[in-house]
């Protein structure tokens, strides 16, 4: 065994690739395993975009770009925030790299000192407390149960709060629970963190995918104090069926943008250039591929919704946005006669081969993550094998 630096001794690996080479396993034995499990568009990127990658190859434009990215980029997600949220940022305040993964991790490496507390509120994008943890901070976690719609109080936030406290995270429309955090409640949020000096990590990756009236509001547009204390994330992966371009950026004060910009010089040197080139377009170009993607994702929720909500002890909230639903199934995995739901899901997937992920990467242990990512007709088709699962075992 390789002697290996302490700071990846604690590091966990991720629960959705678990479970994804299970399903693999069986898959490749040739079991029609449906996954839910994908945390990505199921459409190609649209062709405009396509084009304008290929353009740029063509033009020769394949070398080394600015590491905080070309600034015709950061032009297009400056007039992108403007057009979308009315807010506005210098290119000294906005820094593109290798994905908003990479662009959070590249974030609290600058940030964090050794100790330094981010608060995250339960249940969360699993990357963000490991990413914590490599920059030497603590994760305190923060649990938003379902009766309070999964999303913290002032009053939570309030409380986890100490003199260690550097951030806390906001991740609105949220990965896993699709919940969406009003105006009035980031308003409420927002004084907090004002009353009490704290940054906000605003992660805004699933912003475009919303679903019935509700809106999305970005928290740096409350106010003036609020956009100072807020590292706004995107990027096109969800918005545009990106994800494999590794394109997302941040937009902050300047000298924090500045100082993750000298670590990615060090570390990536640049986004890939031609995906930085299929960007521009996604945000320069025509929208209407975002808003059919939205609008099929939004069909398939409005049928899946009420299948899975039949389930018996099945507990489910509508979400608001992204494209994943969090049912509680403690009481079927216990009905159905099983210690846990981490081995609810691993019946699931050997007995009625659906992939489904266990919510106790996201710390929530009752719960599984079904992504709807994927076409009606499979999702129909899991969404059946699951409730007959249940069904015959009750
Ligand atoms: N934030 C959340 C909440 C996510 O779910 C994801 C991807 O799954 C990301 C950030 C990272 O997106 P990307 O690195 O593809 O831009």
């Amino acid at each position: 065994m390789m002697n290996l630096a302490n700071r990846v001794q604690t590091l966990t690996p991720s629960t959705t690739l678990a479970i994804t080479a299970k399903a693999n396993e069986l898959k490749a034995q040739g079991v029609d395993v449906i996954g839910l499990g994908a945390g990505e568009p199921d459409y190609n990127t649209p062709e405009n975009i396509l084009e304008a990658a290929y353009q740029s190859m063509k033009d020769g434009k394949t070398k080394y770009t600015p590491a905080g990215g070309l600034p015709a980029l950061k032009e297009a997600i400056i007039n992108k925030l403007q057009r979308d949220q009315g807010l506005s940022y210098s290119p000294k305040e906005v820094m593109v790299g290798i994905g908003a993964k990479h662009v959070l991790y590249t974030l609290f490496q600058v940030l964090l000192n050794e100790g330094d507390e981010v608060i995250i509120p339960i249940p969360y994008w699993v990357s963000y407390p490991e990413q914590v943890k490599l920059a030497q901070g603590v994760p305190v976690y923060i649990e938003a149960t379902a009766s309070q719609e999964y999303k913290i109080s002032p009053l939570q936030l309030r409380e986890a709060i100490t003199d260690r406290t550097k951030a806390v995270i906001l991740n609105t429309p949220s990965n896993p629970t699709g919940m969406i955090y009003s105006k009035e409640e980031l308003e409420a949020l927002a004084e907090v963190c004002r009353e009490f000096d704290i940054l906000i990590v605003s992660d805004e990756i699933y912003e475009k995918l919303i679903y019935g009236d509700v809106k999305h509001t970005s928290i740096a547009t409350l106010s003036e104090d609020a956009k100072k204390r807020t590292i706004l994330i995107n990027g096109v992966s969800k918005s545009h069926s990106m994800t494999g371009w590794r394109i997302g950026y941040a937009a902050a004060d300047a000298s924090l943008v500045k100082a993750m910009t000298d670590l990615a010089s060090h570390s990536t040197s640049n986004p890939v250039t031609t995906s930085q080139y299929a960007a521009i377009e996604a945000y320069n170009g025509p929208q209407d591929a975002v808003e059919e993607m939205r609008q099929a994702f939004e069909e398939r929720l409005n049928v899946i919704f009420p299948k899975l909500q039949a389930i018996p002890g099945f507990t489910v909230i509508r979400p608001q946005g992204a494209f994943y639903l969090l049912p509680d199934v403690s009481e079927a995995a216990a009905k159905t006669g099983y210690g846990s739901v981490d081995d609810f899901v691993t019946a699931l997937l050997t007995e009625a081969n659906v992939a489904v992920i266990p919510g106790s990467g996201f710390g929530a242990n009752s719960t599984i993550r079904l992504s709807y990512a994927t076409s009606l007709e499979k999702l129909t088709e899991a969404v059946e094998r699951i409730h007959q699962f249940v069904t015959s075992k009750w």
